[in-house]
C-alpha cells in the first residue's frame, strides 16, 4: 500500500506514524497547512515536522503554501464554522489531489489523531472525498493513542504549539473564549501524565556527576574549579541522570555554560536542547545574555540552539590549557570560540 498521510505536525505524528509502523505501513507525511497563522508558528511547526521526519527516516512531501490571505477570505464568512466549511475540506482535498495525480493508492491524516478536532467530521469527510478520488481511506481512530503520543513528543523535545492554528483560534486561547473540550473515543481512558523528564538543579553532591562532566571536557582541575561556584542542573529520563549542564556566572550581564553533556544512551533525543532551553528560561530575567565557549565542530549546534552572536576567539586555548593533546571527533582542538545568545528575545 502506498499511503499519502496529511500531517499538520510533528507532535500529531508521533503515535500516527509508529502505530502505522507496527502495521507494517510506511505513510508518506504530506504537509500542507496554509491554516497555520503567524508565518513564524507555521515555520516553527514546519520545521519541527521537516527535521523529526528526518530524524526518523520517513519519507515526507512539503507543499508549502502560506496561505493567509485565502484563508481568512475563506473562513471570514462564518468564523464559528470555519473548521467544517474550509479548514478540514481544503487541506483533506489537497492531499487526495496529491495522492491521486502521484501514484498513492491510499490516504490517511493526522487530524484523527486529535482529540480536539472534529473528529467525525473529519472521518465522514474524508471517506467522502477518498470515494470522489478513487482512494483507499486508511481510517484509524488514532485518539486512543493521544496520551501515549503527547508523552513522546514532549520527551523527545518537539515543538508543541499551544493552539489549535489559524488566527481565531489564537485569539481564542488568549482571550480564553471557546474552549474546545476534548473529544474522546468510547471507553477512552485519559491516563494520568507520567512524567518522565525531569530538570532539576543540583545544589548537593555535584561531584558525583564528574565521571559524565569529563566526557565534554577531559580536564578534572578545570571541572573542580567551575564546579565550586557553578549552578549544576540534571535533566533525568525515569530518575536516571541523562543530560548534565553547569553554569557560572561572568558578570552582572552574562551566564556562562561551561559544561553541556548527555549520557551516550540517550544522545540525539533532543535532551541538550531541552537543557539549553531550560537554562535560557531559568536565566532570563537574570541576565541578559549566555555564553558558551565551544570547539569548533559544535558551533552549528549551538548556533541552532540560539547562540548565533559570534564573541570572541582564545587562539591555543586546548593546547595552552590542557597537558594532553584533545581530539574532538577527527579535529585537533587548538583554539576555543566564544558565541552568546541574547536571553531578552
Ligand atoms: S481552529 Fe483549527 S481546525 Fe479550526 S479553522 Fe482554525 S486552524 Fe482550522
Amino acid at each position: 500500500m502506498k499511503l499519502l498521510m496529511h500531517t499538520c505536525c510533528a507532535p500529531c505524528s508521533v503515535f500516527c506514524i509508529d502505530s502505522l509502523r507496527e502495521e507494517k505501513i510506511e505513510p508518506t507525511v504530506y504537509w500542507y497547512n496554509p491554516n497555520i497563522h503567524p508565518y513564524e508558528e507555521y515555520a516553527k511547526r514546519r520545521d519541527c515536522l521537516k527535521e523529526y521526519c528526518k530524524s526518523i527516516k520517513v519519507n515526507a512531501i512539503f507543499d508549502d503554501e502560506y496561505g493567509l490571505d485565502n484563508f481568512c477570505k475563506e473562513a471570514a464568512g462564518d468564523i464559528k464554522a470555519r473548521c467544517v466549511n474550509y479548514c478540514y475540506p481544503v487541506r483533506l482535498r489537497k492531499t487526495c489531489e496529491y495522492a491521486k495525480a502521484n501514484g498513492y493508492d491510499a490516504v490517511t491524516t493526522t487530524l484523527l489523531y486529535s482529540i480536539y478536532q472534529n473528529h467525525n467530521f473529519i472521518k465522514n469527510y474524508l471517506e467522502k472525498l477518498c470515494k470522489e478520488y478513487g482512494l483507499e481511506f486508511v481510517y484509524r481512530d488514532f485518539r486512543v493513542g493521544f496520551w501515549k503520543g503527547q508523552q513522546k513528543a514532549h520527551d523527545l523535545g518537539l515543538y508543541m504549539q499551544k493552539y489549535c492554528g489559524c488566527i481565531f483560534s489564537l485569539e481564542d486561547k488568549e482571550l480564553n473564549r471557546n474552549v474546545q473540550k476534548p473529544k474522546l473515543p468510547e471507553n477512552f481512558k485519559f491516563l494520568p501524565a507520567i512524567k518522565m523528564i525531569n530538570i532539576k538543579k543540583e545544589k548537593n553532591n555535584k561531584e558525583k556527576y564528574l565521571d559524565l562532566l569529563l566526557e565534554a571536557d577531559p580536564s578534572k582541575e578545570m571541572i573542580e574549579k567551575y564546579l565550586q561556584d557553578g549552578e549544576m542542573f540534571v535533566l533525568t529520563y525515569k530518575e536516571e541522570p541523562a543530560c548534565i549542564a553547569v553554569t557560572i556566572k561572568l558578570n552582572e550581564n552574562a551566564i556562562e555554560l561551561k559544561n553541556l553533556v548527555t549520557k551516550e544512551k540517550y544522545r540525539g533525543k533532543g535532551y541538550a536542547k531541552r537543557m539549553i532551553k531550560y537554562l535560557a528560561d531559568n536565566y532570563k530575567t537574570k541576565y541578559n545574555k549566555m555564553i558558551v565557549g565551544t570547539t569548533e565542530n559544535n558551533i552549528p549546534f549551538y548556533v541552532k540552539q540560539g547562540f548565533d552572536n559570534y564573541e570572541k576567539t582564545i587562539k591555543n586555548f586546548f593546547i595552552d590549557n590542557y597537558k594532553k593533546d584533545l581530539y574532538d571527533g577527527s579535529l585537533h582542538c587548538t583554539d576555543l570560540y566564544y558565541y552568546s545568545r541574547n536571553l531578552k528575545k
